[in-house]
């Protein structure tokens, strides 16, 4: 148990800013601010680098971004001495790489690793925050900023008997460190979203069986990865500025835009046409390039729905099984689009079944393996891959606690309520970076612009010798009612999914809430550019 801050008498370290998280956002605001001369220290629950990507170690990890388009744009250097192996690269790459932006800019210095924050408190009296680790260990700040992930808090189902299951365990997004050995055993994999999809297509390649246990399917698209050779990385190197600049124009930072046609201006043919183009390239095209009103207008969205549908049909020899993997409760691209690589192949193979169960349900895990309405199957290893507490899964963790002692997870009781998706009133010297209601589309271009605004923000009260910031009530009412009014229209906020805020694994998470920013990057930038440009007059500073 953490010890709490009112009783806790440990000496205090003391720092301008404490940052929690060293993911691809915590390192980077890091970096910034040691510009600024800072005193920073970065507290990380796990024992390296990395967020995401140090701990999704599980099979098949890997990008659904294209991996240049992911990197830090910041350094020239950096974008020039590293080689991406491939267009879509694996987790093991993409945690090397962010390995070496740490070391590169001597990052590690200011990080400390295996320190969970349990708890942070605002005092008035200081204008400083108070944070406590897991071990009770404790320091204060000036400013807190947290960096703690919209997908870093993970799920267990609420299935009975999960502890008492007596071979090999693991959540995906907590995988051990050392390889897992799936020949010739018999491996369950329970959930079927971008991570159990990654997970299912590898997994099969060498398990001896492999049951995969599916409650809602979900639409998937082609990756259509491969290795990137000499010429096109000379070419990927020569057009970072060109391919920067178009991320930073494009709906939600991809390389994709969408095509400015409507879905029924076009002839059924040249529509069906253009479905082939997109299903056959590369990464997100499908779901970000695509006619313009596919994910507002049902009719439209029925039509790439039922394209899809086809696909599917076409690749599970199964007619039954192929029925099953068609998702029917929502449409294409209304929850997040996972990109495969012969998933659906999968279920050709005669090692690998399907379960669905909504028809046979998960009564418990028992010792042997899983126990449905209908039958006990039993298993060398389970795999969850049921996903996380999104968004503010990772501040519902923390005792996060502002002026007078409020509770952010009181404040948020019905859904967040924030300025810019960056501030909380009543949580002065407090930002966010990639917390609710921010843009988040392809991440790290949304980092890198939350951090040097963040950074901004912050030199600006250093040069006015300023030691106090909290968002207005009237700006928070404004931003949040703006936030909601961009999701009406959205096909995506009439289903339920971790961009909706449900997740029926955790308690008092039923409800449809509007966690994230819908609208465009560019919409979002130019609001925070004009509250910049203005001197902040939006916020309460002294
Ligand atoms: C499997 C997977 C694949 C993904 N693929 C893509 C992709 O292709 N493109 C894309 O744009 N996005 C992708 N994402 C989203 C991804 O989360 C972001 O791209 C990005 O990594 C977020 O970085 P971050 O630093 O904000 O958060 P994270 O990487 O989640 O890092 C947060 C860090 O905070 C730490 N932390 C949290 N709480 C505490 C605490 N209480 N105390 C101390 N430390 C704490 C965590 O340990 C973690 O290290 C993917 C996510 C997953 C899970």
């Amino acid at each position: 148990m953490a010890a709490s801050p009112e009783t806790n008498t440990a000496p205090v370290a003391d720092y301008d800013v404490l940052i929690i998280g060293a993911g691809i956002s915590g390192l980077y605001q890091l970096y910034r601010l040691r510009e600024l001369g800072m005193e920073v220290r970065v507290l990380e629950a796990g024992s390296g680098v990395g967020g995401t990507w140090y701990w999704n170690r599980y099979p098949g990890a890997r990008f659904d971004s294209e991996s240049y388009s992911y990197s830090y744009s910041f350094s020239k250097e950096l974008l020039e001495e590293w080689n991406w192996s491939e267009h879509f690269a694996a987790q093991p790459e993409t945690l090397r790489y962010l390995s070496h932006v740490a070391d590169k800019f001597d990052l590690r210095r200011d990080i400390q690793f295996h320190s969970r924050v349990t708890a942070a408190h605002y005092q008035e009296e200081t204008r400083r925050w108070q944070v406590t680790l897991q071990d009770g260990n404790r320091c204060g700040a000036r400013f807190l900023i947290t960096a703690i992930g919209p997908l870093s808090a993970p799920t267990m189902p609420r299935i009975e008997g999960v502890e008492t299951f007596q071979g090999e365990a693991c959540h995906t997004a907590r995988w051990p460190h050392e390889p897992v050995n799936f020949a010739g055993k018999r491996v369950a994999v329970i959930g079927t979203g971008a991570t159990g999809v990654q997970t299912i297509q590898e997994v099969a390649k060498t398990a001896g069986h492999l049951t995969v246990f599916q409650r809602t399917p979900n639409w998937c698209a082609p990756l259509h990865n491969s290795r990137i050779d000499a010429e096109t990385q000379r070419r990927i190197k020569a057009g970072y500025p060109e391919m920067f600049t178009r991320c930073r124009e494009t709906f939600a930072c991809f390389l994709h835009t969408p095509d400015p046609r409507g879905t029924f201006e076009v002839t059924p043919e040249e529509r069906e046409a253009f479905f082939e183009k997109l299903y056959a390239e590369r990464g997100f095209g499908i779901w970000q390039g695509n006619f313009r009103d596919i994910l507002t207008d049902p009719k439209a969205n029925d039509a790439i729905s039922e394209f899809v549908a086809r696909k599917i049909r076409q690749r599970v020899k199964d007619p039954k099984v192929a029925e099953k993997l068609i998702p029917r409760n929502h449409g294409f691209g209304t929850r997040r689009v996972p990109l495969e690589t012969k998933y659906y192949e999968v279920y050709n193979q005669p090692n690998v079944q399907l379960v669905d169960i909504n028809e046979t349900p998960i009564e418990r895990i028992t010792p042997a393996g899983i126990k449905t309405k209908d039958a006990e199957y039993a298993f060398d290893i389970i795999i969850y891959a049921t996903g996380f507490d999104a968004i503010t899964g990772s501040f519902d963790r923390i005792d996060i606690r502002g002026l007078d002692g409020q509770k952010l997870r009181d404040k948020w009781a019905n859904g967040p309520r924030t300025y810019l998706g960056v501030q909380v009133e009543g949580f002065p010297n407090m930002f966010m970076v990639m917390g609710p209601h921010t843009a988040l589309g392809n991440i790290p271009r949304s980092i890198e612009y939350n951090v040097e605004w963040v950074t901004n923000l912050i030199r600006y009260m250093r040069e006015r010798n300023l030691t106090r910031v909290d968002a207005k009530p009237e700006g928070v009412a404004a931003w949040t009612d703006h936030v909601k009014s961009l999701g009406v229209g959205l096909l995506s906020n009439e289903v339920n999914s971790w961009m909706t805020g449900i997740n029926t694994n955790v308690e008092g998470k039923q409800t449809r809430i509007i966690a994230r920013y819908s609208g465009s990057a560019p919409a979002y930038r130019a609001r925070c550019d004009e509250v910049a440009a203005t001197g902040y007059e939006e916020l309460a500073l002294a």
